[in-house]
């Protein structure tokens, strides 16, 4: 686990991450911290929000940080059920105090059904909030699989996400 950032002068850092999960019924459907309507959820064993999990994981690269794995392990009882919202919100408490902000986040959503469009302002909504930034910091893009693979068949969703971290150092550090 990367517990140690090296002192750095770099003044802005980027981060990738991505989630994927089943979808299966009985479970409800939360992508971005927000409940969307739908027949069937995505299995996992917190509330599987891979939106919320894929923007954890950038945060946490961006900042060398580790993985969402390395902080939250699903082995642990004590994170099943668990609200991915509180997983965000320790990771950016994590790299604020190793005195990164959060500059914007671009986010991709594959899912083939239910149409999203409806719902993106709300998931930057509840994303900006979480992240401390303005909702123009903020994107949300959704696309279908075309009816191919797993995505298109609509036996998973997955989501990819991109973070810019600024780096808050005095001047004369850069
Ligand atoms: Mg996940």
């Amino acid at each position: 686990m990367h517990d140690q950032v090296v002192p750095n002068t770099d003044k802005y850092r980027v981060g990738i991450g991505h989630d994927t999960h089943r979808l299966v019924s009985g479970r409800d459907l939360i992508l971005g911290g927000v409940r969307i309507d739908h027949e069937v959820g995505l299995a996992g064993h917190s509330d599987a929000d891979i939106v919320l999990h894929a923007l954890t994981d950038a945060i946490l690269g961006a900042a060398s940080l580790g993985d969402i794995g390395d902080h939250f392990p699903d082995t642990d009882p004590a994170h099943a059920g668990r609200d991915s919202r509180e997983f965000l919100q320790e990771a950016v408490r994590l790299v604020s105090a190793h005195s990164f902000s959060v500059v914007n986040a671009d986010l991709i959503i594959h899912a083939q059904q239910p149409r999203l469009s409806s719902y993106k302002t709300a998931i930057r909504e509840v994303i900006a909030s979480l992240l401390n930034v303005g909702i123009d910091r903020v994107n949300v893009k959704a696309k279908t699989g075309e009816h191919v693979g797993p995505i298109g068949r609509c036996e998973a969703m997955s989501c990819h996400a991109v973070v810019l971290l600024r780096y808050n150092c005095s001047e004369d550090e850069i």
